[in-house]
C-alpha cells in the first residue's frame, strides 16, 4: 500500500472531510485513478434529515436516541447507513438489545 497510496483527506458519511483519513494515490499512478479516468463525479451524499447517525457514531448519542429506530428504521428497512449492515452501531443495538 505504501507503494501506491499516501493519506489524503477523506469525506466520511454523517461526520465531514476529516484531513489525511484516507488514502489517495500517489501522483504518479494517477493514470490509474478510476475517478479521473472514467470522468466520475461524486455527488454529495442524501440522508435523511432525521437520522443521527453521525452523532451515533461520534459517540454523542445511541441509536436508541433517535426517533426512528426499530419504528420506521430497523434492519429489513433501513433509513441510516448505521442500520444497513450487520457491523452498523444501530443494526447492532437492534439485534442485541431486544
Ligand atoms: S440508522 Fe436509523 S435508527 Fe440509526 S440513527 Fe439513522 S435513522 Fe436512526
Amino acid at each position: 500500500m505504501d507503494k501506491y497510496l499516501i493519506p489524503g483527506d477523506a469525506d466520511w458519511r454523517g461526520i465531514g472531510v476529516i484531513p489525511d483519513s484516507g488514502l489517495v494515490l500517489k501522483k504518479e499512478f494517477a493514470m490509474f485513478d478510476a475517478q479521473d479516468r472514467l470522468g466520475v463525479t461524486i455527488g454529495a451524499g442524501r440522508e435523511h434529515p432525521g437520522c443521527i447517525c453521525g452523532e451515533v457514531i461520534k459517540g454523542k448519542c445511541t441509536p436508541v436516541d433517535c426517533p426512528m429506530f426499530a419504528k420506521g428504521c430497523h434492519p429489513d428497512h433501513p433509513i441510516g447507513p448505521c442500520m444497513v449492515s450487520a457491523e452498523g452501531t444501530c443494526a447492532a443495538y437492534f439485534k442485541y438489545s431486544r
